[in-house]
């Protein structure tokens, strides 16, 4: 390719292609031995009851110190262990993790109502999953009302598997259920009501719009008017603003997470924040 035949734009079209594909596989790569290695760890985010002003639960992030990479944000990576095959042992590594660190909690008397866990769809839809959790509670000892699974909207509508058989047996282990991201799938709504759904987590996105934008408040009023018609609780997701809580409290949405409250914590300051933190005045 010479510059002269004006193929230049081409040149970099494909270079940045392959660029992309190369960092795609160094990340593929490098994910392979995260687990082994120890680069994988958990940071926990608070979720306050706006009723009492008293932590709710945590919600448990995956975290990837990679030697090689450095810290990789969850958005890069787990889209690539998704599509490789990984993210079946991750995400097993990443719930018993999770029930370990709330049973460790529970005996050292640190009050953790809840803990959730994000679970992909291609995890969620093993044959094995139901199994997996049940045996996870059964190593960990931790009592199953305290893991809250979180899917996405899209999970209700993939007819492929039997994903209501999947969500009435974690149902009847005791398991909650959690709806991540709602509002920017496509709900459909009389399915959340047939399922054995307890909380809806509505998107940031909603949330950062209300200050200045009248639509994004009637939505947040809306699927919270829903939520608790159809006895559902509901939980607004990046809560960075006192207006924004202000406008949340006043709705009654039943729970907040977001940097205004914490931003997400490692294992040791979670501890920390359950020995020492007082909570929301009410
Ligand atoms: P998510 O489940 O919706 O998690 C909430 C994300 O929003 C987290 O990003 C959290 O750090 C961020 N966040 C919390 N409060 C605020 C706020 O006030 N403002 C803003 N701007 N952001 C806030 P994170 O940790 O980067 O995770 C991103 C996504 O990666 C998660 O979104 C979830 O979909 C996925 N993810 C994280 N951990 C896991 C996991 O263990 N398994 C699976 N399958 N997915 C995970
Ligand atoms: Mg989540
Ligand atoms: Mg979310
Ligand atoms: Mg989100």
């Amino acid at each position: 390719f010479s510059k002269r035949n004006g193929s230049n734009s081409f040149n970099y079209y494909q270079q940045s292609m392959n660029a992309d594909a190369l960092k795609r596989l160094t990340v593929e790569q490098n994910l392979r031995i995260a687990l082994d290695s120890n680069e994988l760890s958990l940071a926990y985010q608070p979720q306050i009851d706006l009723g009492t002003g008293k932590l709710s639960g945590f919600e448990a992030l995956l975290r990837w110190n990679s030697q090689e990479l450095g810290q990789v944000p969850p958005m890069e990576f787990i889209p690539v262990a998704e599509e490789c095959g990984l993210m079946i042992p991750i995400g097993d590594w990443v719930i018993k993790t999770a029930c370990q660190q709330a049973k460790e909690w529970i005996d050292d008397g640190l009050s953790i109502p809840r803990i959730g866990v994000n679970v992909s769809i291609c995890q969620f839809t093993q044959a094995n999953f139901l199994e997996t959790v049940r045996e996870i509670l059964n190593e960990t000892c931790l009592p199953a009302e305290f893991l809250q699974i979180e899917i996405t909207e899209s999970l209700l509508l993939s007819k492929t598997v039997n994903i209501a058989k999947t969500l009435k047996g974690l149902n009847e282990l005791g398991v909650q259920i959690a709806i991540d991201d709602f509002g920017t799938g496509y709900s459909n709504l009389s399915r959340l009501k047939e399922m054995p759904i307890n909380q809806l987590k509505i998107d940031r996105s909603f949330v950062c719009g209300i200050d200045d934008n009248l639509k994004n408040r009637s939505i947040l009023t809306a699927i919270i008017a829903m939520a608790s018609g159809i006895d559902l609780g509901v939980i607004a997701e990046g809560v960075e603003t006192d207006g924004q809580l202000g406008f949340l409290k006043n709705e009654e949405c039943d729970e907040v997470q977001g940097f205004l409250i914490s931003y997400p914590m490692n294992k040791e300051m979670a501890s920390e924040y359950l020995k020492t933190k007082v909570f929301l005045p009410t």
